[in-house]
């Protein structure tokens, strides 16, 4: 292949995320994309029309994943499977997902213009609704591709206008069964995403390609205390049901256990506290807290949930208070594919890219791929870490090296 920073249509797949980036519920350079709104749908018509000119055969399943395939030369193999998503949240930018879609679609490009030949199928990947935004779900349409997420749950999901996912996804033109949505393990061969790093680090330390080793998963909790109310000053302390009181002990228990794992990976963290009536003559009486915890190793993380689970109990006992926990969710980490790995190593070594391994902190739609089939990603660097806002940026020059190793995994994955 080429030397690196010449790969042919560089300019090509920029020009194509800048306009993809024009379709926006907000002015530019503000991108707005919610799933099954009027910019979600023309943004996958433009997709689809690069793709079909690009001679790839498309193919939607009922929540609106699309693939895209290019035939190799012994159908009956798996295929390899690369892409992302292309919604964002509101007052988003124009390279979180889009650069693992349009850059999934130059690297087959590229590998075409070279006049490769698959052995097996590459198939692009463009997942339904990766951010929470419309129902308040992450990757929706990975997770139900995994039946992370089974039919009837997802036919319970509504935005808050009370839209429900049936309504909207049958406006939308994807009019099939929920249940053919979730593959069968072998689907893919192989699967490897291509993001921003949404994060400082290989920017700060001078390197073009992150080789994603572990995916952390999130998993959080609602806990509601509920205490005994009073003045003040009238209620003396002998005998109180303060509810925040006891909220502040499951707080610093929390941080007790995720430290206690001594892996730097385990992380716990405590990020709303509302307190009732929450006056400042007024004991608290009700106070609901959520917890998120995340690991790369899932036991692990369940070990600091077990842990919190007997602060509570023994909290709600000593203190004379009700504690209700309620599991808002509890993803899979993921192990990333040694396989994809090595070859991910070896294209960046030909491509004279300088690269480190890496664990992923936030997660993704490979993440629930992960369930179903080998997969592994590749990060390259953003702006300042960067992301989820409209001064998201990553130079020519990283979109394109991230391109340049994707292509070569591919080929040498499909060979
Ligand atoms: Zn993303």
């Amino acid at each position: 292949m080429r030397a690196p920073g010449s790969i042919p249509g560089i300019g090509r797949l920029i020009g194509e995320l800048e306009a993809l980036a024009q379709i926006s519920e907000a002015a530019p350079p503000v991108v707005t994309r919610i799933v099954f709104s009027e910019a979600d749908m023309r943004a996958r018509a433009y997709l689809r029309g690069l793709c079909e000119e690009a001679g790839l055969s498309l193919s939607q399943d009922a929540v609106g994943n699309t693939f895209a395939r290019w035939q190799g030369s012994d159908p009956s193999l798996a295929p390899i499977a690369t892409g992302s998503h292309i919604d964002a949240i509101p007052n988003a930018g124009l390279y979180d997902g889009c650069v693992g879609v349009l850059g999934g679609l130059e690297a087959i490009r590229v590998l075409k213009q070279m006049g490769f030949k698959p052995r097996r199928s590459i198939e692009l990947v463009i997942f339904t609704a990766e951010e929470p935004t419309r129902f308040g779900i992450g990757c929706l349409g990975s997770r139900m591709m995994a039946n992370a997420l089974t039919p009837a749950k997802a036919r319970a999901l509504l935005d808050k206008d009370g839209r429900g996912l049936e309504e909207l996804r049958a406006q939308a033109g994807f009019t099939g069964q929920l249940e053919s949505v979730a593959v069968k393990p072998g689907r893919f061969h192989k699967f490897l995403e291509l993001h921003i790093e949404q994060g400082p680090h290989l920017e700060a330390e001078g390197l073009d390609i992150g080789l994603v080793t572990h995916i952390a998963a999130p998993a959080s909790q609602r806990i509601v205390i509920e205490g005994e109310g009073g003045h003040a000053g009238g209620r003396l302390m002998p005998g109180r049901k303060d509810a925040l009181a006891a909220a502040a002990e499951l707080v610093l228990a929390l941080e007790a256990a995720a430290r206690s794992t001594g892996a730097i990976d385990t992380v716990g963290t405590v990020g709303v506290c509302d307190v009732f009536p929450g006056a400042v003559n007024s004991i608290p009486s009700r106070v609901a807290i959520t917890t998120d915890v995340r690991d790369i190793d899932r036991a692990r993380r369940d070990s600091v949930l077990d842990a919190l689970g007997k602060t509570t109990e023994a909290v709600a006992a000593r203190r004379g208070v009700t504690i209700t926990t309620e599991l808002i969710n509890a993803d899979p980490p993921t192990t990333c594919d040694p396989e994809i790995l090595n070859a991910l190593e070896n294209s960046a070594r030909a491509a004279n890219k300088k690269y480190k391994r890496m664990v992923a902190r936030a997660y993704h739609d490979s993440s629930f791929v992960s369930c179903f089939a080998p997969t592994a990603m590749l990060f390259i660097p953003c702006r300042g870490g960067v992301s989820h806002r409209p001064d998201e940026y990553a130079s020519p020059e990283w979109i394109g090296g991230g391109v340049h190793v994707l292509s070569r995994t591919l080929a040498a994955l499909a060979s």
